[in-house]
């Protein structure tokens, strides 16, 4: 495994395992098999509905609680200091821990001030590691980073082969913010797996397309979290630590860049509506 240092000090594994659609009834047995390949860091979010599952795992696995590196995210429906608060003492219930990691904001709507600095107390009072957001743009990311004591550690976004992020990336480099990436696959989206020039290096490298893919996001100094509820996938998406792609052939990779969301595209009707409709969806569920 490979580590990154976040700028209050914390070590975090650069590679983690994504819980997002994985069923509550199998995702208790995924993230053990993920532990048992080595896996110790995991991504959640209390609209995933999964914590307790997580935290069953973890429990189950026998594991000393100090090797994990665990993050969930407040959704916005739970934004609100008392109620970000609140939220975030049940998920680590939930997640059967005394503490969290990471936590992370979800979305960058709703009363998201009021959430952070409840975040924000949290963190003074040792209750999580380390605090960011998800999603933010870098709009959003530059307010809330100058107007609050505490910069965020994190910020996720997607990122992957084909929306690289190359701007988001460079300026959360210079305010010393972390990114992580959700999606590193794009779920699959435009073909990416069978990408003639993933796959052409894959075959260089003898690596799978997923292998090249995270190993590119390593070398890019991105924390990044796949998802697989395959044992035989979760293993592969691990070994990655064991080559280098040389800096002719990670060019080659960022000349894939299409600088658009595979999932959103925010200034459309049609991907706006889709939005509100998930936000809604969202909070008949939770
Ligand atoms: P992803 O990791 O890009 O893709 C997951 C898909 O790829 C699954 O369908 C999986 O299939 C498949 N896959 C995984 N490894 C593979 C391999 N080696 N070969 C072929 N197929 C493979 O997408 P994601 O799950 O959406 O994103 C990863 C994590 O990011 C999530 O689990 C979540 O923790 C986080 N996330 C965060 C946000 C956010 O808003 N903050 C949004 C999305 C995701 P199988 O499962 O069938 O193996």
């Amino acid at each position: 495994m490979e580590y990154i240092t976040l700028h209050n000090g914390v070590k975090m594994p650069k590679l983690g395992f994504g819980v997002f659609q994985i069923a509550k009834d199998i995702c208790e047995v995924c993230v053990l098999e993920a532990i048992e390949l080595g896996y110790r860091h995991f991504d959640t979010a209390q609209s995933y509905l999964n914590e307790e599952e997580v935290g069953n795992a973890i429990r189950k696995s026998g594991v000393p609680r100090e090797e994990f590196f665990i993050t969930t995210k407040v959704w916005i429906d739970n934004y609100g200091y008392e109620k970000t608060k609140d939220s975030v003492l049940k998920s680590i219930t939930k997640l059967q821990t005394h503490y969290l990691d990471l936590v992370l904001l979800h979305q960058p709507f709703n009363d998201y001030y009021s959430a952070y600095h409840a975040l924000q107390d949290l963190y003074k009072e040792g209750k999580i590691r380390a605090i960011g957001v998800s999603n933010f743009a870098p709009d959003r990311l530059a307010d809330i980073s100058v107007f609050n004591e505490i910069s965020p550690h994190i910020n996720q976004i997607e990122v992957n082969p084909f929306h690289q992020q190359i701007m988001a990336h460079e300026f959360m480099q210079n305010r010393n913010i972390q990114i992580q990436a959700w999606a590193p696959f794009g779920e699959g989206k435009n073909n990416m797996f069978l990408n003639p020039t993933l796959s052409e290096l894959g075959k260089r490298y003898n690596k799978s397309v997923a292998q090249i893919i995270l190993r590119w996001l390593m070398q890019r100094n991105v924390v990044a979290l796949a998802k697989s509820t395959h044992k035989a996938r979760m293993k592969e998406n691990f070994e990655i630590f064991d080559f280098i792609i040389s800096d002719e052939d990670m060019q080659k990779i960022n000349a894939l860049d299409t600088k658009t969301s595979l999932f959103f595209d925010h200034q459309t009707p049609e991907t706006v509506d889709m939005f509100v409709n998930m936000i809604q969806e969202r909070r008949r569920e939770i």
